[in-house]
């Protein structure tokens, strides 16, 4: 507990009506799920209470997340998990049903739009929307193309599937994420990204609890983020849980004005259980495996 020295810490003393979380390093870390986040699930579940996952990754499609989370010893219906290949995918579908998109984007994406029957094109006088994503196989022709869809033929909107810096991986590294890609087609064609969909964005919060009958504001969101994760919640006004197990800070969360911080800033995910209910079952912060 000494690296979490002087966080003020705080836990929720009830039950919610849904949880939503993030994954990466709220649920796991690389291939490891973090402490006391198993039998965390499990008691929700067993109180049959909604647990749905959010991610921005929009390099996996959900069933990629459903294969991890069952080898992580947590299985999840499909039906439980949205990311950005599904939010991206539904936003297109229901706002531009018959627009042209060029995404910067791997396979998963690709496969969802074509499935969906949005129509892809990489003819810069013909692309409505460049969408920029989180893409490791990014090259200088994708660039290209960008550039004269939107800078020579003044025609295609850039939006992004997400806005995060980096992806984190175990050990402090990480991956360039999307703002990279953003960054590279604003620089060049001096417009701004007109919609990043992923969380922050509340369209995330609305398809994870889309089918439940629930109330946003009886519902927590947790998340390792501050700017995506909480912020999300907090444009909701939804209770919030920041575990301090990825990548953001609790003084980045002290930092910030009063309305921008979590609800609860928790050392692990288990305290989201009422230490009543960890008394009823005899846990303590030793017996979780
Ligand atoms: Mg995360």
């Amino acid at each position: 507990m000494s690296e979490h020295e002087g966080a003020p810490l705080s836990f929720p003393t009830e039950f919610y009506d849904a949880y939503i979380f993030d994954m990466d390093g709220t649920i796991y870390l690389g291939d490891e799920l973090l402490p006391g986040v198993e039998r965390m699930i499990n008691e929700l579940r067993r109180r049959n209470i909604p647990v749905r996952f959010l991610s921005n990754n929009p390099t996996k499609d959900p069933h990629q997340y459903v294969e991890k989370l069952e080898r992580l010893g947590l299985p999840t219906d499909i039906s439980d998990i949205a990311n950005t290949v599904v939010t991206m995918t539904k936003w297109l579908k229901n706002h531009h049903p018959d627009a042209v998109v060029f995404p910067i984007a791997e396979e998963p994406l690709i496969k969802a739009f074509k499935k969906a029957g949005i129509k892809i094109s990489e003819d810069p006088a013909e692309i409505d929307f460049v969408i920029a994503s989180y893409d490791r196989t990014f090259e200088y022709r994708k660039l290209q193309i960008a550039f004269d869809a939107i800078w020579f033929h003044k025609r295609a909107k850039l939006i992004a599937t997400n806005p995060d810096r980096y992806c984190p991986f175990p050990g402090g590294r990480g991956e360039p994420d999307c703002a990279a890609i953003i960054a590279a087609i604003e620089a060049c064609t001096q417009t701004k990204c007109e919609m990043v969909i992923g969380k922050p964005n509340p369209e995330m919060l609305v398809e994870a609890i889309a089918g439940l009958d629930v109330d946003p504001k009886h519902c927590i969101m947790v998340g390792d983020r501050l700017g995506t994760d909480i912020q999300m919640a907090v444009r909701t006004g939804m209770v919030s849980a920041m575990p301090l197990t990825g990548d953001s800070t609790w003084q980045e969360a002290l930092a910030l004005d009063k309305k921008d911080q979590p609800t609860f800033l928790i050392d692990r995910a288990d305290r989201l259980i009422p230490q009543t209910t960890w008394d009823d079952l005899g846990w303590t912060e030793d017996n979780w495996k």
